[in-house]
């Protein structure tokens, strides 16, 4: 029989699993601690808990984390990157990025091997959608880097391959235990989800009054060039994403992020600022502004350019002097092309 990896099961399944076999339901907790506070992924380890459930849960699960088949290191000024190459048990590949910034260690994490959404700008839509990760998959990012650094992970963002809200159950249950301040312990506020928009979701997410940070991918200020950048944008247009965004309750600590990729001749003209002047509002909106990353041999993303460094400061300052925060993210990981957008598996065996 096939086991199934620990890292799928959440606390309920778990006390589920307990019940079902005669043990006592808090064995569960017991578990999800060995495994997530302590780091003991070997059941003969986990001295408190019976013996019987040990060989029970050893014949039944496996704890393998992915294996690390190549890694790439980056520093500059601000600080260092480091992408891993991931690969899974079915032998898909998938890519994770620490970035060391200031006291910062945040984890770029994948949601899915490939992606359906589309957007013209982004690699991981050259790959097409393989399959969804579970949520075992999106914490055993976490738990083999950090591993291999042996440093803790203070920030995670959902920003690797993949959109998480097409993909969230997964990325709801790994975000459960990523949260939980008894097994890994990182709070809500310091985990971003980077979505192209899919408000259905988004709006479901709000309602139940998750606390994890929003950053929307806007990259366009009007519907012609949104629809030309990301398909998403038929279903959800500008005007909604908008009245979504600045509907939602912000305070100086919590605005909503818009990501905008910066394209030469596409969405660079000071009027794309303009526009998103007259949308937006500084008090629960903040700019994240992404020159474009590109590999140079990329034949996917032949036709665009990043802009000059006049064009990207005069768009920046435009936006600032009307009262936003705005940060350029001169991606982490550029040259090895761990930068945003640039995620995927370099080794495709499907
Ligand atoms: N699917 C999610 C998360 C993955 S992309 C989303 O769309 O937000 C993470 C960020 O990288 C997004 O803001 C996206 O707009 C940006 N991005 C994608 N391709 C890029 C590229 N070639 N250069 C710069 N940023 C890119």
């Amino acid at each position: 029989m096939d086991k199934d990896s620990i890292f799928d099961k959440s606390i309920e399944r778990l006390e589920e699993y307990c019940v079902e076999n005669g043990f006592k339901k808090y064995g569960a907790g017991q578990i999800m601690r060995w495994i997530y506070s302590n780091r003991v992924f070997d059941f003969s380890k986990m001295s408190d808990i019976p013996k019987t459930l040990r060989e029970n849960l050893a014949k039944k699960f496996h704890a393998e984390l992915p294996e690390i088949t190549d890694t790439q290191y980056e520093t500059d000024e601000g600080g260092s990157s480091k992408k891993y190459l991931l690969k899974l048990s079915d032998g898909n590949y998938i890519e994770s990025v620490l970035i060391n910034y200031k006291n910062r260690r945040t984890l770029c994490v994948s949601s899915q091997i490939g992606c359906k959404m589309g957007c013209v700008y982004c690699e991981t839509s050259n790959l097409g959608f393989i399959r969804n990760l579970t949520a075992g998959e999106i914490i055993s990012q976490l738990l083999t880097v950090e591993n291999d650094n042996s440093e803790k992970i203070t920030n995670v963002v959902f920003m690797g391959m993949g959109e998480p809200l097409d993909n969230f159950k997964a990325a709801e249950e790994s975000l459960k235990i990523i949260s939980d301040d008894k097994l890994i312990g990182i709070a809500p506020r310091k985990i971003t989800i980077s979505t192209c928009g899919l408000l259905n979701v988004l709006k479901n997410l709000e309602m139940n009054g998750y606390k994890y940070k929003i950053a929307i991918s806007l990259n366009a200020s009007d519907n012609f060039t949104r629809n030309m950048l990301m398909p998403v944008n038929k279903k959800f247009p500008i005007e909604k994403l908008a009245a979504f965004i600045n509907g939602r309750k912000s305070s100086a600590h919590n605005k909503t992020t818009i990501e905008y990729v910066l394209i030469k001749g596409v969405n660079d003209r000071i009027e794309n600022a303009k526009k998103m002047i007259g949308m937006f509002s500084p008090s629960n909106v903040k700019f994240n502004l992404i020159p474009l990353n590109k590999d140079e041999n990329s034949l996917f993303l032949k036709n665009f350019e990043r802009p000059d460094e006049e064009t990207l400061n005069n768009f920046k300052l435009k936006l600032s002097k009307a009262g936003f925060t705005v940060t350029v993210r001169f991606s982490k990981g550029g040259s090895i092309n761990g930068g945003c957008g640039q995620l995927r598996a370099k080794t495709r065996c499907f």
